[in-house]
């Protein structure tokens, strides 16, 4: 039984038949001339359109990427090239932000992290103090992806445009569960990447409000608009675009059933667990996603213990890979190392169901000690 569908999702069948076909039928290189290549570029094209049409805006402004890290590190590196180069970020991003922006320092360009509260959410106020009159950008993600905490982004794009930054968001834990318009949001650059919703791995977006105005990270052919050179990956980028539709023709009901298997399970949840502690603001969050601190229990073995069930859940972020330090996400929020190592993160996705949530609280019963 999957609940780990933040680190990943399984692909959508659909959305693997037509890799499998485009990959047996349609492998001519999409700047080829001749029709197996054209063919190649239309189902690009046509992925282009799908993925625009899911954020709301034009397929000119969709950049291929191999997924969500990538995209990240486009933006961030695109700073070396602008005069106004101090970035502006916050404590909790995903290593894609973090880790990039700290590799940047060497190349001087600088960048400061603003503190979130105790619910994930970040300090507008330490945000406006730590403007100054070199900051060029400033990364907040849409939603974290360990606690599902949504960000006041609407409120930083209004501070940031009135002094003329740009604004990034990655959005990667978000297509399918939160409604995305970057035309209303007026965000600059969106980073997405496909196996969040259902597509395939290793291929993602960055949306790029005035591509005219970017630099191109991976150097070389003239693909993507000179944007980002290599032969594309046609099969995946058009799995990508049918999952991103599939995505957004149902959100409602994505939502909806999140939100029910999320009741169901943390009215269990505090049921049978007296002391069970939720991290993150429960109400502007990513539906599905729980993030719960089991005190006394250590996440490590009763993530061992559920695996040996079957039940996938995951401790920290998966992206932290096997990682069992205490998250730096949940210190910044403020849980001490004790209440940090016993939190487990549960996230639901479209083919959980509640006899599911019922299997997972029973085996919970038997695995936590309280
Ligand atoms: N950003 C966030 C918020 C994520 O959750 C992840 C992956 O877990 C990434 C970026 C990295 O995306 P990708 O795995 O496509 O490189």
């Amino acid at each position: 039984m999957y609940f780990d569908h933040s680190a990943t999702t399984p692909v959508h069948p659909d959305v693997q038949n037509l890799i499998n076909s485009i990959n047996h039928e349609i492998y001519g290189n999409p700047s080829s001339i001749y029709h197996l290549g054209q063919k190649a570029r239309s189902i690009i094209e046509n992925a282009r359109n799908q993925i625009a049409k899911s954020i709301n805006t034009t397929s000119k402004k969709i950049i291929f990427t191999s997924g969500g890290t990538e995209a990240n590190n486009h933006v961030l590196w695109s700073m070396l090239k602008r005069k106004k180069n101090h970035v502006i970020s916050n404590v909790i991003e995903h290593p894609a932000i973090i880790k990039v922006l700290q590799f940047l320092t060497d190349l001087n360009v600088n960048h400061s992290l603003i503190q979130v509260n105790n619910q994930g959410i970040i300090d507008i106020d330490d945000l406006i103090n730590k403007i100054n009159n070199n900051t060029g950008l400033i990364s907040i993600m849409m939603a974290n992806n360990e606690i599902g905490t949504i960000q006041p982004l609407d409120n930083v794009i209004k501070l940031a445009h009135d002094k003329g930054i740009l604004v990034h968001t990655d959005a990667v834990q978000c297509l399918g569960k939160i409604d995305i318009d970057v035309e209303k949001l007026g965000v600059d650059f969106l980073s997405l990447s496909a196996h969040k919703f259902y597509g395939p791995k290793g291929v993602g977006i960055l949306y790029v409000k005035n591509p005219e105005k970017m630099h191109p990270l991976i150097i070389g052919g003239n693909q993507e608009n000179s944007l980002r050179g290599g032969t594309e990956n046609v099969a995946s980028i058009a799995g990508m675009g049918l999952a991103a539709e599939i995505a957004i023709n149902c959100i409602e009901n994505t939502i909806k059933h999140l939100k029910t298997l999320e009741k169901q399970f943390k009215d269990a949840l505090n049921n049978n667990f007296k002391n069970i502690m939720y991290n993150g603001n429960q109400i502007k969050k990513i539906p599905g996603l729980v993030s719960a601190s089991f005190p006394n229990n250590d996440s490590k073995i009763m993530l061992i213990r559920l695996d040996r069930e079957k039940i996938y859940v995951s401790n920290g972020s998966a992206c932290g890979a096997g990682d069992v330090k205490p998250s730096p996400v949940l210190s910044a929020i403020g849980l001490d190392d004790a209440s940090n190592l016993s939190t487990l993160r549960f996230s639901f996705g479209r083919t959980n169901n509640v006899e599911e949530i019922k299997f997972l609280i029973d085996r919970l019963n038997k695995i936590v000690s309280y």
